[in-house]
């Protein structure tokens, strides 16, 4: 096991439903740190950017449209294993699918407004943290 970082995004409907801080409690209480946080409007130039990888599924255009329509939460997570222990917090994209307790079980109306994002691999979450917080990365 080794000390990760990772990226968080609490998702426009996560900071609609009021329940930022019950995110955030999720992170603490699995052993994860709060090490930079920043509640922003992504542009679309931004998040056409950052989900990118993304660009060429059939989705691409509703999640860039969908993350612009209000405030994201976004925060870079510190701990062991943060990756992975961050994904299995969020659970399955499709909040049908996620297990229960998960964050996107107990919050998440769709697969598209599904609360949160996390990074999906040590590599990624590289990536991602240089992206919003070039000063942690
Ligand atoms: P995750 O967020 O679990 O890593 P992906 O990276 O595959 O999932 O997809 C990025 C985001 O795109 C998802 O969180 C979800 O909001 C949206 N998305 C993924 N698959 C679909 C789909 N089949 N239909 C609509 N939206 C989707
Ligand atoms: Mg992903």
């Amino acid at each position: 096991m080794a000390t990760e970082r990772t990226l968080s995004i609490i998702k426009p409907d996560g900071v609609e439903k009021n329940i930022i801080g019950q995110i955030l409690t999720r992170f603490e209480e699995a052993g994860l740190k709060i090490i930079g946080a920043r509640m922003m409007m992504l542009s679309e130039q931004q998040a056409k950017s950052f989900y990118e990888v993304h660009k060429d599924r059939p989705f691409y255009n509703d999640l860039v449209s969908y993350m612009t329509t209000g405030p994201v939460f976004v925060s870079v997570l510190e701990g062991e294993s943060a990756v992975s222990k961050n994904r299995e917090l969020m659970g399955a994209t499709d909040p049908k699918e996620a297990n229960p307790g998960t964050i996107r079980a107990d919050f998440a109306e769709s697969i598209d407004a599904n609360t949160v994002h996390g990074s999906d691999s040590v590599e990624n979450a590289a990536k991602e943290v240089a992206f919003f917080f070039p000063d942690l990365a």
